[in-house]
């Protein structure tokens, strides 16, 4: 179920026959100087920015909106994204991100918004940044496919790319525009120095969809549960994941903060596991049998302080359940690899 979000900031009704530019903002550098370059222009903007499952922090695409005055509008994306991710027409990138499938839909959700005759969408978007994702044909597709063609600027890369609709109507001086084009951020930094852009997340600082680990986790997610709900997909951000049985997993807290966490997002049918009377983790036991109770109590008590004893007492409890077990820590480096998911 998706939700949109407007922002009070600066949110006024313009006349029917004013420009106005979406800027799909991300947090990230790139979009941000391009809302900048768009703004210079003197282009009416409204921001808008897409919350995934997966993204790590939101607050800096709000920061960013509130430096510049504009507007920001936010579309919560949920279980149409998550069944996109999990079957993506295009194929995924380098890891589980279907960038393609993902940029075809942010786009025909901004479309929504063009209710102007002079509106435009603008993106941070940079010719051949990223494999696959970014070539030309690629971003041309893209917009084909989301009925946006000619009506996506990318100020960034403009001249590379053909003329844009805007461009012909006189509301964009191509001129002002740039030519940049593959994976240096060289340019890129040097714009945000002469421009004073200091707040922006870091390349790795969005999509959890690019990065390895995270991506073998929802693997591992996707090959054994058929139906995911969107508590699962937060869960993934947290601890370290063994795989104990087909339908066994365990999630193991590796700070305070991640102990709170899993004793929140725990089901009523999980079992949550922790160390009696010694400083140790929480453990979700996502599981509907105790069989395997044995071997996620030696897990949780070999990340605990009682790591070296020969046994230690384990209490675990679900809504229907309590009770404890008195197991051997388990500090075999190769067995708890083989059922680790990811290395984090
Ligand atoms: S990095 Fe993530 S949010 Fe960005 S286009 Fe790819 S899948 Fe979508």
């Amino acid at each position: 179920m998706e939700r949109i979000k407007k922002s009070t900031t600066k949110s006024k009704e313009l006349p029917p026959e004013t420009p106005v530019a979406i800027v799909l903002l991300s947090g990230g550098l790139d979009s941000v100087l391009s809302l900048k370059i768009v703004l210079s222009q003197g282009i009416k903007v409204k921001g808008l920015n897409f919350i995934t499952p997966f993204l790590k922090e939101q607050k800096t695409v709000r920061e960013q909106a509130e430096e510049f005055g504009i507007p920001l509008v936010t579309i919560k994306l949920g279980e149409d994204y998550l069944n996109l991710v999990k079957r993506p027409k295009y194929g995924y990138g380098k890891h589980l991100n279907p960038c393609i499938d993902c940029r075809i839909l942010m786009f025909k959700k901004a479309k929504a918004l063009l209710r102007k005759k002079f509106s435009f969408i603008v993106t941070g978007e940079v010719l051949a940044q990223r494999p696959s994702s970014q070539y030309k044909n690629a971003l041309l597709m893209i917009e084909e496919e989301a009925g946006l063609v000619g009506r996506v600027l990318r100020p960034l890369s403009a001249k590379v790319l053909p003329e844009t609709i805007p461009e012909k109507q006189g509301l964009i001086n191509r001129e002002e525009l740039l030519a940049i084009s593959g994976r240096s951020r060289k340019e890129q930094l040097k714009l945000a120095k002469n421009f004073g852009i200091k707040n922006y997340l870091s390349p790795a600082g969005g999509c959890l969809l690019t990065e390895k680990e995270f991506s073998l986790k929802l693997k591992d997610l996707f090959e054994h549960r058929e139906k995911i709900e969107i508590s699962d997909l937060y869960l993934l951000k947290v601890g370290r994941h063994f795989r104990l049985s087909p339908d066994t997993k365990l999630i193991v807290g590796r700070n305070e903060r991640e102990n709170n966490l899993l004793f929140s997002l725990a089901g009523n049918n999980d079992f949550l596991l922790e160390v009696n009377g010694i400083a140790g983790p929480a453990g979700i036991l996502e599981s509907r049998s105790k069989d395997l109770i044995p071997l996620a109590a030696g897990i949780v008590a070999r990340y605990s302080d009682a790591k070296d004893f020969p046994s230690v007492p384990v209490n675990y409890w679900n809504s229907y359940n309590k009770a404890g077990v008195t197991v051997k820590p388990l500090n075999s480096v190769e067995k708890l690899k083989s059922l680790r998911i990811g290395s984090q």
